[in-house]
């Protein structure tokens, strides 16, 4: 079921990445994914995280898409490949510190907020573009930032999630537009639920959980 699954995301997927969403899942669960082939996975709380980077094999790349208190930059930085979930300059500036003192430069994404919810976590369109100046400027050199990561908001209304994703889509272009020296090339939308609404959209990398590990 597991291979079944995983075989049919990747048709549909094309060119998007497929990231494999491991939260809440046994490890008995997320090493049968690995054997797979997959080797890159997320997760959304860090002491999860933690525990699963130690217990799995060490060629596992592992993402962080929840958010993320600057008290705990610490613990992953020494083996985080991306933090999607970047939504303050108080993070950027923590990562940069804990980056610097591993002598590393960490991947990130910026995360913007897109849905009608008031639960998700975001930065605003204002926040980014001021951001992203300090950004050019050299304010984090030991972190790149390689796109943009959002949700959308959890409704049957395709029309509405399909507006949220074209606004994080145009968002990235205007971005490569003003600031071709960034290279933005990772455009993280999609879910179980609406990843091929996403991937229409222009999404290039999908966070999927469910739909992987469902027997359905
Ligand atoms: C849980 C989660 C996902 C995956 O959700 P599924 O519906 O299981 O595919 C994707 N992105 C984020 C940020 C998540 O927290």
């Amino acid at each position: 079921m597991l291979a079944e699954n995983i075989t049919r995301l990747r048709q549909e997927l094309g060119h998007a990445q497929l990231v494999v969403v491991s939260k809440y899942r046994s490890l008995d669960e997320i090493q049968a994914v690995y054997n797979e082939g997959q080797r890159v996975f997320a997760e959304n709380r860090v002491q999860a995280l933690l525990e699963r980077w130690e217990a799995l094999p060490k060629d596992i790349q592992w993402h962080l898409i929840g958010h993320l208190q600057t008290n705990k930059v610490k613990y992953i930085l020494p083996f985080i490949q991306c933090i999607q979930s970047i939504d303050s300059v108080k993070l950027l500036d923590e990562i940069e510190k804990q980056a610097l003192k591993h002598n590393r430069v960490v991947e990130g994404l910026l995360q913007i907020y897109i849905a009608n919810e008031e639960t998700k976590f975001g930065l605003d369109f204002d926040e980014c573009h001021s951001l992203i100046k300090e950004y050019v400027n050299g304010r984090w050199p030991h972190v790149k930032i390689n796109g943009l990561m959002g949700m959308a908001t959890n409704t049957e209304n395709i029309e509405q999630i399909r507006t949220e994703f074209k606004s994080l889509k145009h968002l990235f272009d205007e971005l490569n537009e003003n600031y071709p020296q960034l290279q933005l090339k990772t455009l993280s939308m999609g879910m179980s639920s609406d990843y091929k609404i996403a991937i229409e959209c222009g999404s290039n990398l999908v966070r999927i959980g469910s739909k992987v590990f469902e027997s359905n």
